[in-house]
Formats: C-alpha cells, structure tokens, sequence
C-alpha cells in the first residue's frame, strides 16, 4: 500500500524514484469498461448498460489511443488495464496491440474467465509484462455461488494455462467473501499446482456508484470472520469462522477512536502510488488512484492529460491529507488497510476512519494477542 523497500541497483527503482522525485506521472490505469462477463456479488464496480448510462459512456478507442500519446509524451512507461474485465472492452483487441506497439509496459488485471481466440493471438504476438488475475473459488459450483458462470473455474484455468504456455508473468489474487471462505485450501492448492504464489483479498467495498448495485456489504466477511482467516491458515478455514463467532462478542467493548481535543500538525498520506501514478475510468474522468473514484474528477479527454495531472497535483495536500483521529490512534501500527483511498471507499471522505476497518484492527489485535500469531498475511501493495 505505502512502503517500499527502494533497490538502487534495480533501473526500475531509480525510475521510479526520479519520477517521485520530480512529482511526475510513470504509471497509469485505464480503466476501460463497467462491463464484465461473471456478475459477482460483491463487485464495486460491474453494471449493466442501463445502470451505467447516468455516468457517462464508454471513450472509443481511438480516444484511448490519443490520451495514452499524451501519457507518453508526458513520461508515462507502465499501463495497467482494467475494468469491469478490460477484455470485454469492444475494441480490445485493436487497442491493446497499438498501446503494445507504442513500448508501454502493460499489466492486464483480469478474472481470465473469457478469453477469445483473437484475444489469445493478440497476447502471443505481443505478451504483456503481467497479467494479474483474481480468483474467485476453488470448485466450478463456487465460481456458480460467486460470479454466475457454472463453468467459471474451468474456462479461468485454461487460460491461465494459455499464459503460461507463452510466457506471461502471471500474478494470482483470492477474493474471498462468506460463499468461498471454505474454499481457501482449495484455492491454495491449485495456486500451488500451478507454481504461482498467490494474495488473500478479504477487504470488500461497497459498490461505488450505488451500493444496491451489488451484494458487497452483505457478503463480504464480518470484520471478526476477517480478523480469525488472517490468523489462521487456510487448512483452518472452518475453525477460524467457528472462532469469530466468540470474537464477535468482543466488539461490545469497541468504540470508534476519538479525534484528539488539540489540533495536531497536518500529516499526509506518503503514498508512492498517488505520487506518481492515475487513474482513467472508463467514462473519462481521472483521479491519483483507481479507489478514488468521483472525487477529483479531472476530465483529461477535455483538457488534455497533463492539464489534469496538474490539477490532481494541485489538490494532492487536500486529498491526501491524513485525519487527526488516525494519526492519534493507538491501533494506527497494526491499521493495515487505513490509507486515503479506502477511506474513501469505505465511507465516501477520505478523512473519515472507515468502521469496518477500524473494528477488524481492534479485533485482530486482540486474537492475535490472545492466540499468540506473530505471522499473518500483509496486504496487496500497490507501489
Ligand atoms: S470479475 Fe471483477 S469486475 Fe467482473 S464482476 Fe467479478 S469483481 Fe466485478
Ligand atoms: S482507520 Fe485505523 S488508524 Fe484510523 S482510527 Fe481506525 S483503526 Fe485507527
């Protein structure tokens, strides 16, 4: 999320570095489409194409192509498309092989369930750099629970199959929520079957144009389930949802942390992704982060990218300003999740402490006091 341990030996660190450095754009996503072939229930960002007329609309592709000549001209050298599932976009195809062509190093963050023949070619002849993949089940009937496809699982690991074939660096990440949770070892033993580590993802956000959109605040697990998977390992799974019943209890003796009575000096966020990085959404609006949706809402295909990177820089003390009551909280070290993004996610300010965040602090605290754990899964980083 915010550290990183910096390698000056590594070309990629001293890019990286300069770019922070002089406050300059490096990386960025293109977020280019709502639209998605599964329909999770806890998804933040899937919807029809009713629900999504009153956003905005799709930008074509020879839109994307112009904003990613202005991003080059501007020092911009990795992509990160996403979506929805960036594949479904219309146009991906022809897309991705001119952003190919034009050198960006390009990550695809995909669910690897609907790869088409001609997908498949464009990737052979010009891999991308990563394709990072999310999971969602370890058995085709949870895929079913989870995102609708009864043939979910097996259409994912043909083509992760496929980019293993050609080469492609693929990264693997577990999004579990109640209807997966016991399919943790499974999931762990085919990311071991196929020699890819994978991330434990337990951190849901409501949807973020309306949360009756999806199911996410009701499936999603409950700060105490959380809090007993991240203590546990995933043989343990049922064991760790039978012992969060108990915790649970606990959060009687919870209470938000308090801002403090005096003013403390300003403190912002060091985040290295913010610093150096967007993000394009696929109705054309811009932020510093992907999870920051609607609140900056540069417009780059209106005043150019450069334009609208300046202004997101411009606001960067404001939006990333850190609030009192965190940087006073005694949970603040153990507060993995809490950075200005998911606040913002979570609660629609981000210099608000998100309660779901702060009660799975506390309560992880406590269990891994009481249960003795001193090794439990961090979190995805975004550097
Ligand atoms: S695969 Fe991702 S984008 Fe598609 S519905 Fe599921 S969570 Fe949403
Ligand atoms: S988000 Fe974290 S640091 Fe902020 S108040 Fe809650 S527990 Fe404390």
């Amino acid at each position: 999320m915010i550290e990183k341990r910096w390698d000056l030996t590594k070309v990629t660190d001293r890019i990286q570095l300069q770019a922070i450095k002089q406050r300059r754009p490096l990386s960025c996503t293109m977020e280019l489409t709502y639209r998605c072939n599964f329909r999770c229930r806890m998804c933040y960002v899937r919807m029809t194409d009713s629900q999504a007329a009153p956003y905005g609309r799709l930008r074509t592709v020879e839109e994307w192509l112009d904003m990613a000549r202005q991003m080059r001209d501007a020092g911009v050298l990795y992509l990160t498309l996403t979506g929805g599932e960036c594949t479904q976009y219309p146009g991906f195809e022809q897309l991705y092989e001119q952003l190919a062509l034009m050198g960006f190093r390009i990550t695809i963050m995909s669910n690897a369930g609907a790869y088409t023949d001609s997908i498949r070619e464009v990737f052979r002849r010009y891999p991308p750099a990563n394709v990072d993949i999310t999971l969602y089940g370890g058995s085709n009937e949870t895929y079913a629970a989870v995102t609708g496809d009864p043939r979910g699982l097996d259409k994912v690991m043909e083509n992760i199959r496929f980019l293993q074939s050609i080469r492609v660096n693929v990264g693997l990440n577990f999004t579990m929520i109640r209807q997966n949770a016991l399919d943790y070892l499974k999931v762990g033993k085919l990311c071991q079957g196929l020699g890819i580590p994978y991330t434990l993802i337990t951190d849901i956000t409501r949807h973020r144009h309306n949360p009756s959109f999806s199911d996410a605040l009701q499936c999603r697990l409950t700060p105490a389930e959380r809090a007993c998977i991240a203590c546990h390992p995933p043989e343990e799974a049922t064991l760790a949802l039978e012992n969060a019943k108990e915790l649970e209890q606990e959060l009687k003796h919870f209470q938000m942390p308090k801002a403090p009575a005096e003013a403390l000096p300003s403190e912002t966020d060091v985040c290295i992704g913010s610093m150096v990085s967007s993000a394009i959404y696929w109705n054309g609006d811009m932020e510093s982060c992907i999870s920051m949706n609607g609140y900056c809402c540069a417009k780059p295909f209106e005043i150019g990218f450069e334009a609208a990177w300046a202004q997101l820089k411009d606001q960067f003390q404001e939006t990333f300003r850190r609030p009192a009551v965190c940087q006073a909280c005694s949970m603040k070290n153990d507060c993995l999740q809490n950075c200005t993004a998911r606040r913002y996610e979570g609660t629609g300010s981000p210099h608000e402490p998100d309660p779901y965040t702060c009660q799975y602090t506390y309560l992880l605290r406590l269990y891994r006091a009481r249960h003795e754990v001193t090794d439990i899964p961090t979190d995805p980083t975004c550097a």
